[in-house]
This record gives C-alpha cells, sequence and structure tokens, in this order.
C-alpha cells in the first residue's frame, strides 16, 4: 500500500503540467530552496557545491545571472526584464519589484527556467 502511494505520487509529480512546475520552482526560488547546486551540498545529496561548467558555487545569482551554460536563454530574459522597466538583479527577479510587475517578472523568469531545461533541475 505505501508504496503505491509514493509511486502515484511520483507519477503525479512527473506528469505535472509544465506551468504547474515553473510555478512551484519560482516558489521554492523565493523562498531559497530551489535544488541548486549549493542547496543539494547542504541536504548532503552532492559532494559538490560548484557548477560543473564554471567551476564557481553554484545558486541562484550564479544560474540566473552569471552562468556560461545559460547565456543565451539570459539575454532574452534580460531584454524583457529591461523593456518592461525592471532591474535586471536577482532581487527583483525573485520578486522585489511593484506590485502591477509581479506577473510579468514571474513570466520571464518562467519562461527563463523552461528555455534552459532547468525546470527539470531546480
Ligand atoms: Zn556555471
Amino acid at each position: 500500500m505505501y508504496l503505491e502511494i509514493t509511486e502515484y505520487r511520483y507519477i503525479n509529480h512527473e506528469m505535472k503540467h509544465p506551468e504547474k512546475r515553473v510555478a512551484d520552482i519560482i516558489f521554492r526560488m523565493r523562498t531559497g530552496h530551489a535544488k541548486t547546486k549549493k542547496m543539494l551540498k547542504r541536504w548532503n545529496m552532492t559532494d559538490s557545491s560548484d557548477c560543473n561548467v564554471c567551476g564557481v558555487e553554484e545558486d541562484l545569482q550564479h544560474i540566473i545571472m552569471e552562468c556560461k551554460k545559460y547565456e543565451t536563454a539570459r539575454s532574452r530574459l534580460k531584454e524583457q526584464v529591461i523593456k518592461s522597466g525592471i532591474q535586471f538583479r536577482i532581487k527583483e527577479l525573485l520578486g522585489k519589484v511593484a506590485k502591477n510587475k509581479q506577473r510579468e517578472t514571474v513570466k520571464y523568469l518562467g519562461q527563463y527556467v523552461k528555455d534552459t531545461g532547468l525546470i527539470d533541475v531546480l
């Protein structure tokens, strides 16, 4: 019985609608629980907290603002964010913006999560 429930939950999670998965990731990002390597290391789920491309600690600042892996997606994100009159900084992207900019911020960051494949990581 227990196994069946676990299995059901697993399948349910995997099949979850992409928009719901993105919403979950943005929630985790905002609450500091996104599965970056920094957090995985803290939770003893990996040996190294370093980005496997850049060799520096992989936290949200790195993934969103710096990592070489995601340069193309980041240019798009940056362009959209600046065009909307939002400052291109981690604080703003994680929700420290005016109420009327919240929706756009979530939309653009969500697009970045999908463009980069981070939807399957974080
Ligand atoms: Zn990197």
